[in-house]
């Protein structure tokens, strides 16, 4: 934990110490309130105050979505300058997403057949049909729909592939128009300053945001529904484990040459951040942050691999469609077959394209994964009492690749500031939470009237 002084104050704890904090005393008191099971605890306190609190955490991040991506995408675009290099940094991006995953999820195939969770494990109570499929988008309708027909109702829906197009036009076309653009770009180099300071607004409300959003995720779901479905929790969390500190680490340090340890440092608030909320979309303005501010990676490909990662790219959802169809087959007593595994591979990596990063959605996939390969959906109950807190450690093992795949394709580029990243100060949120000395007398004098030139 890192400490600092302030003046005229006892030392101070950075702020990622103080969610670590928060993070800490939620899985204690959430713990205890689930032991105690009263009900007005249960009512009030859990469903009440600390439901209201984390929601209202979570709108907040959210809210600042839309508008940090599309400023800082319209800086990206303009700040890049060619539409060849845009194109060359999205295809980069694009195929790593897709490489990662389909390794996370081969990975996972293979860990789970070995360690074979779900062997001799009861179907006792699961009722038959009490489950509905999804049905998975074909690969056509996936990309048909990355064009909006309508960009209100996309930045309306949160619906990211969309928002990212249509700002990445806009942004080429500003281009296109030259010198006239500058106005606009300005503009938005102002808005996107803006929302960073929204962010820390709202990041400064972390800890006791993250304290509820934990304490009643424990509250709510105990530990004792581990102990069914152990095998099941500990393989997931094995081979989780071993994509986010092995595999991830070993493409960043092969494919980018930079520090790993440097790199697990800095991503770790927005690890926590996607932990808490179980949303990569969410957790996008800390992942954006973490990746400029603190690693040194430039706007102009943070900007668009951030957000397109959130969307895109999910190792740790992938993981768990593939150790649950694992431990499911093993369950029904059912046997995969080699192509049963290369389609959970194809159908992982495919649904990972088209659907959001928000909680939850994993299990969605996997009723299509399950249906494609033949397996009983109703399966699902099964894990579905564990899925919150394993959805948890996916987002945030998402997100890590997000980031790295971001600080990779950037490197690349020739766009991490090494000095940046190497800093282990640089970007700490309490150095900037100050408001700036002369904002006072920049903002008087700009509402003073002025002559007209
Ligand atoms: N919650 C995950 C995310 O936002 C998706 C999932 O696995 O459900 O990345």
């Amino acid at each position: 934990m890192t400490s600092e002084a302030i003046p005229g104050g006892g030392p101070k704890l950075s702020l990622t110490a103080r969610i670590m904090i928060g993070m800490v005393a939620g899985v204690i008191i959430g713990v205890i309130f689930n032991l105690i099971d009263a009900p007005f605890i249960n009512q009030h306190i859990v469903g009440g105050l600390f439901a209201m609190i984390g929601k209202a955490f979570v709108n907040a991040l959210k809210m600042l979505v839309v508008p940090l991506v599309v400023f800082s995408l319209i800086c990206g675009v303009l700040g890049i300058g060619d539409i060849r290099i845009l194109g060359r940094v999205g295809g980069k991006a694009f195929v790593l997403y897709m490489l990662t995953t389909a390794i996370a999820i081969a990975v996972a195939l293979i860990i789970a057949t070995i360690v074979g969770p779900g062997a001799g494990f009861s179907m006792e109570g699961i009722e038959a049909g009490s489950i509905t499929a999804a049905t998975a988008p074909t690969v056509w309708d996936v990309f048909a729909n990355i064009v909006p027909s309508n960009p209100v109702s996309a930045m309306a829906n949160g619906d990211m592939l969309q928002v990212i197009f249509y700002v990445i036009v806009v942004g080429v076309a500003a281009l296109m128009l030259g010198e006239i653009s500058k106005p606009f770009a300005l503009a938005a180099e102002y808005m996107n300053e803006l929302m960073m300071k929204v962010v820390e607004i709202v990041m400064a409300f972390a800890p006791i945001g993250v304290f509820c959003l934990i304490a009643k995720v424990f509250a709510e779901q105990g530990v004792g529904l581990f102990v069914p479905v152990l095998a099941y929790v500990a393989t997931l969390t094995g081979v989780l484990l071993l994509h986010l500190f092995v595999t991830l680490m070993v493409l960043l340090k092969v494919l980018s040459g930079l520090n790993p340890m440097t790199f697990m440092a800095k991503i770790r608030p927005a690890q926590l951040f996607a932990f808490s909320t179980a949303s990569s979309n969410a957790t996008i303005p800390v992942t954006y942050r973490c990746v400029t501010e603190r690693m040194g990676v430039d706007n102009s490909v943070a900007s668009f691999t951030v957000p397109l990662g959130a969307t895109v790219n999910m190792d740790g959802t992938a993981i768990m469609q593939g150790v649950a169809t694992v431990f499911l087959a093993n369950v029904y007593g059912v046997d995969l077959g080699i192509g049963g595994y290369l389609t959970v591979i194809a159908m992982a990596v495919l649904a990972s394209i088209g659907t959001a990063g928000v909680p939850g959605v994993g299990l969605v996939m996997l009723t299509m994964v399950l249906t494609q390969v033949g397996l009983p959906i109703e399966g699902i109950a099964l894990i579905l009492g564990v899925d919150r807190l394993m959805d948890m450690i996916r987002t945030a093992v998402n997100i890590t690749g997000d980031a790295v795949v971001s600080t990779i394709v950037a490197k690349s580029e020739g766009k991490v500031d090494v000095g940046i990243y190497n800093d282990p100060n640089a970007g700490l949120l309490e150095e900037h939470l100050g408001i700036d000395p002369h904002a006072e007398e920049v903002l008087a004098d700009a509402a003073r009237p002025h002559p007209a030139e």
